[in-house]
């Protein structure tokens, strides 16, 4: 995956990019619940998430409207629209950001830039 790498011409916000877009194109099991119980079931790309919510779940409205997540097993209250989807992301389709330079890796793209810059053990000074 980085055999394109050039050492001195590397940027971590291209190895995030790469990272970023595999998760745009993985494909997972959409396990919404119906309201009369059953799970959706439908295979969805990462990128077409928002549309298949919008289109098959109705999670429609502007960005302030409120939506409950219906993901099978999920607890939580409700999301507006942007936050439901980042909530997906993160808790349902489990995307994760390694950081570039060391092996953790994290929920969010924030905290692992944070690590990066901040924490990471390898930081390079
Ligand atoms: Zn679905
Ligand atoms: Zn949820
Ligand atoms: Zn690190």
């Amino acid at each position: 995956m980085y055999s394109t790498r050039v050492n001195d011409k590397w940027s971590a916000e291209d190895d995030v990019s790469l990272i970023e877009n595999a998760h745009l194109e993985r494909y997972s099991t959409c396990l919404w619940i119906f309201p009369n119980g059953m799970p959706c079931n439908e295979t969805v790309r990462g990128r077409d998430f928002s549309g298949h919510l919008r289109d098959r779940h109705g999670v429609v409205g502007t960005p302030s409207s409120q939506h409950r997540c219906c993901w099978n097993g999920c607890q939580e209250r409700e999301f507006n629209r942007d936050c439901l989807i980042r909530h997906l992301r993160e808790q349902h389709l489990l995307w994760r950001w390694p950081c570039p330079t060391c092996d953790q890796d994290f929920t969010r793209k924030n905290t692992m830039f944070e690590h990066r810059d901040k924490n990471c053990p390898r930081r390079m000074a």
